[in-house]
């Protein structure tokens, strides 16, 4: 069911200063970032597309609150360390094996470890603070590809929107984040950051972090007590209390909830990344135990779009290559389920020549496939056929062992879907069958008579076990998180209930046009008879927030 809830933006001139913009009781805070973002119209090329907000008054600001679907699981469960955490999206790995440290270092626990950074501050605790610049290099590169965060940063300048922002962060802790993180110091923000995965961590840009002030509670390869011990030091301080949380996951949500429940006096939002967070969010809200506003970034229709469909057009290409080398002019592949995922996957395996069949159980999605030239067969049909399947449908046993068991020799099996149910890997786990590790993360397993199938992160998402997500991806949804705070900490007294937010229209459309400069796209106009003949306010939204 959906509810709707609408504050109204004021005027708001184009010279106001960013204090101004920002200032808490004003209303006209998303105009306050449009001018940040906007205010300078020769910066991002997108001049008179959305001017400086010489808008009279507009009553654009609706949020949708989802009331939560019945079946979600309960809250108060502690959540499995291998299960959810290491398949929470976001994660990119690029450099978490570039950097070998000594194996004395490796021996001693980073808690065991005094380490102090230049500074003489000991606020920390990183595998090694000796990686400082290496993880320095590192952000700088994930800078390069993330230039909203960056001119975010920019268009502070002396005024700070978080300025006595406390955000207790726990989020995959790569280059990518690092910039986020370093986004919100530079607007005003202390930051106190764990990790949302025990194995995500990039021990030199946590180390940078620790360098450069932040105090970074993470390292790779955590033990299920390190990760709570990390997260309780980023919350149980003396002198310094948080009053935002940025999560991925939910799990220091949950802690806080637990362990320090008077925390939230003080709380003001929290802006949640992941699936199964907002789950736990809309759960908690549903209970009515939901006791602060909170956004739902994950259903924003950048971060959907851009996670889905882009980000795996790329990435099934990179994780198919790295882990076989796999040639696929010629080949034949079948994908399974044509939604987002499938629509990257096969847009991306036809352009390289690949002839690619599409399953669907979707009257719709079939005729999409159709339309855009794929075949639409049942998975037997082609099985004996096929080079590679993939699977991308969030679905349980997809693939089962009688279409394993009729794979030709050497088919390549993998899934892109978010959980390892889609190929019915247990069925793999039997006496008759051999396994052969041949590389990290890929398997043969071998038939008695010879035959091969190789199996790539036993069935687990292929992406982010094998490669890396594209930073200009996580760009989005880190913008997104940037912006959702700065909404959350800013906006005056009875905007926001205690419930759970999806972000409006208008600021999805801000972080797209944010990250348009990259591309020197330049955006067309309304004019006043075209927005007055199509009903619309010319500086958007352009779309309801129903649109994807
Ligand atoms: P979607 O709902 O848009 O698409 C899934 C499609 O699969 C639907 O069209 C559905 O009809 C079809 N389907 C369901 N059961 C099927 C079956 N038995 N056979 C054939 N088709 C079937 O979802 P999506 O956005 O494409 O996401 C798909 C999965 O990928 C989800 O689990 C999602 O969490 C995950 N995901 C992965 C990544 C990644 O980086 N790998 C990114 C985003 C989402």
């Amino acid at each position: 069911m959906l509810f709707l809830s609408s504050g109204v933006v004021s005027n708001l001139q184009g010279d106001k200063t960013w204090r101004q913009l920002f200032s808490r009781g004003g209303d006209d805070f998303i105009f306050g970032i449009c001018s940040l973002v906007f205010g300078d119209v020769n910066f991002c090329g997108l001049k008179g597309a959305v001017g400086p907000c010489s808008l009279g008054s507009t009553s654009f600001f609706c949020s949708q609150q989802i009331q939560f679907a019945d079946d979600m699981q309960e809250f108060t469960k502690f959540p499995t360390k291998t299960g959810r955490r290491s398949l929470s999206r976001s994660i990119s790995q690029s450099s978490t094996d570039s950097y070998s440290s000594d194996s004395s270092d490796d021996e001693v626990s980073p808690r065991e470890k005094q380490q102090t950074n230049s500074k003489g501050s000991s606020n920390f605790c990183v595998k090694n603070i000796k990686q400082a610049e290496f993880g320095r290099r590192e952000i700088e590169i994930a800078e390069q590809d993330m230039s909203a965060l960056i001119s975010l940063r920019k268009r502070a300048q002396g005024e700070k929107p978080l300025a006595g922002a406390k955000i207790v962060g726990c989020t995959h802790i790569t280059a990518q984040t690092a910039v986020l993180i370093e986004t919100l110091c530079a607007l005003g923000a202390q930051c106190r950051w764990s990790a949302c995965n025990i194995y995500s961590t990039q021990n030199e840009v946590a180390a940078a972090l620790a360098e450069a002030g932040v105090a970074v509670f993470a390292w790779k390869g955590e033990s299920e007590d390190d990760f709570w011990w990390c997260i309780d030091r980023c919350v149980n301080v003396d002198g310094w209390q948080a009053n935002m949380i940025l999560d991925d996951g939910g799990d220091l949500t949950h802690w806080v909830y637990k362990k320090y429940p008077s925390v939230f006096k003080k709380i003001r939002g929290i802006v949640e990344e992941s699936v199964t967070g907002v789950h736990r969010l809309y759960q908690l809200s549903k209970a009515g135990k939901l006791c602060v506003p909170a956004m739902n970034v994950n259903d924003s229709v950048t971060k959907q779009k851009f996670d889905n469909l882009y980000c795996c057009r790329e990435s099934i290409l990179d994780g198919l290559k790295r882990t076989t080398d796999v040639m696929f002019g010629g080949k034949q592949v079948v994908v399974c389920g044509y939604g987002e995922v499938g629509k990257g996957c096969c847009a991306a395996l036809k352009a390289l020549g690949a002839i690619v069949y599409v399953t669907e159980i979707d009257p719709i999605c079939a005729l999409q496939a159709c339309m855009d030239g794929f075949r639409v067969v049942k998975l037997s049909e082609v099985i004996r056929q096929v080079d590679v399947v993939i699977t991308c449908t969030g679905n349980k046993n997809v693939v089962t062992r009688e279409h394993l068991d009729r794979m030709k020799n050497s088919c390549i099996v993998c899934n892109m879907g978010h959980s390892n149910t889609e190929i019915d890997v247990t069925s793999l786990r039997m006496p008759e069958l051999t396994w052969e590790r041949v590389r990290s993360q890929v398997d043969h397993v071998i038939w008695p008579d010879g035959k091969r199938v190789v199996l790539l992160a036993e069935g687990r998402l292929l992406n982010l076990s094998c490669s890396t997500v594209p930073t200009f991806v996580l760009s989005i949804t880190a913008t997104t998180q940037a912006l959702a705070l700065i909404e959350l900490y800013n906006a005056p007294e009875g905007r926001y209930k205690q419930d759970v937010y999806l972000l409006p229209k208008k600021m999805d459309e801000y972080v797209a046009s944010l990250h348009l400069p990259s591309f020197d796209a330049h955006l067309t106009e309304l004019t006043d008879d075209q927005a007055k003949y199509l009903g619309l306010n010319k500086n958007g939204p352009f779309k309801p927030n129903y649109y994807r």
